[in-house]
């Protein structure tokens, strides 16, 4: 979708956001034209350095495979273009009024349908397997998690890391015009990708704390990826690193994101086995947490 087609969406879902589960708080794009130039030579350098697959499950169900390595490590700094700083209205989740002022740990950084990525966040990446980069922060919690899942004689395999945004906005423009080659039009399509493919902006792949990990025998991201050694695996222990399954498959209604058995999330090691012990996802903990501090 052009920038201009994209703001007019933008402008016609405001009306619409309240209503649909899929369709998410638009942003405001206003960019002045010197930053908007310099961005887009930061993302394209961005782009041309870290590979990045998709879990664009909505319409091809697969991801990639191929992935590139021996890249270096780099430094980023991560602007959205979104005006709002992660603030959110009243719509949907149970979590729609938390975001990063609630709780300040890092680890714990909500970025979902209602609360974008925060304006200017920052985020210094760490070379992973396969040419993936993620916070350095969680590098080697992650390391550490594949490396006993392959101590199992299990193959885990990350088909997605860190994203910027320009790569979040191509994922969910190529899903769009998939859709429509399929006789959506064009709103109907970007409704419907934006169930399976977060709206650039609200990724939590572009904090660099979300991975997308499938068994390498079977990278079709579909929930066939829970019957998979790997995943059962992953569901069973990711959170002895900090990591939990995002979005369980009875948590929908609360994370507005479909059932995702492959989508990690580094939250740290205490909040992910409270989170795995209580069963609730992020939402739902960020939320305790708020009510308890209040
Ligand atoms: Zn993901």
């Amino acid at each position: 979708m052009s920038r201009m087609n994209w703001n007019r969406w933008k402008r016609r879902t405001t009306d619409q956001v309240k209503r649909s589960f899929g369709e998410h708080r638009p942003m405001a794009v206003a960019w002045p034209g010197l930053a908007c130039i310099c961005a887009v030579m930061l993302v394209t350098v961005l782009i041309l350095v870290i590979p990045d697959n998709s879990d664009a499950a909505g319409v091809s169900g697969r991801g990639k495979a191929t992935r590139e390595d021996g890249l270096k490590i780099v430094e980023v700094t991560e602007a959205t273009e979104d005006s709002d700083g992660g603030t959110s209205d009243s719509f949907g989740g149970q979590a729609s009024g938390l975001g990063s002022a609630v709780v300040d740990n890092w680890n714990l950084i909500l970025v979902n349908p209602w609360n974008s990525v925060p304006e200017d966040y920052e985020v210094r990446l760490a070379k992973a397997e396969n040419g993936h980069f993620v916070d350095e922060r969680c590098a080697d919690a992650l390391a550490d998690m594949l490396e006993d899942c392959r101590a199992e004689g299990l193959s885990p395999y990350i088909c997605s890391s860190y994203r910027t945004m320009e790569y979040q906005q191509t994922l969910f423009d190529n899903n769009v015009r998939q859709l429509m080659a399929q006789g959506y039009s064009q709103e109907e399509a970007e409704t419907e990708t934006a169930k399976c493919i977060a709206v650039p902006g609200t990724s939590e792949h572009q904090l660099g704390l979300a991975l997308d990990i499938v068994d390498v025998n079977d990278q079709t991201l579909d929930e066939s990826q829970e019957d998979t050694e790997v995943q059962k695996w992953l569901m069973e222990n990711s959170w002895r690193y900090g990591f939990i399954l995002r979005y369980p498959t009875d948590k929908s209604d609360v994370t507005g994101i479909i059932y995702e058995p492959w989508h990690y999330r580094y939250v740290g090691k205490s909040a992910a086995k409270e989170i795995c012990d209580q069963g609730v996802c992020l939402e739902e903990y960020l939320e305790a947490l708020q009510k308890a501090s209040e």
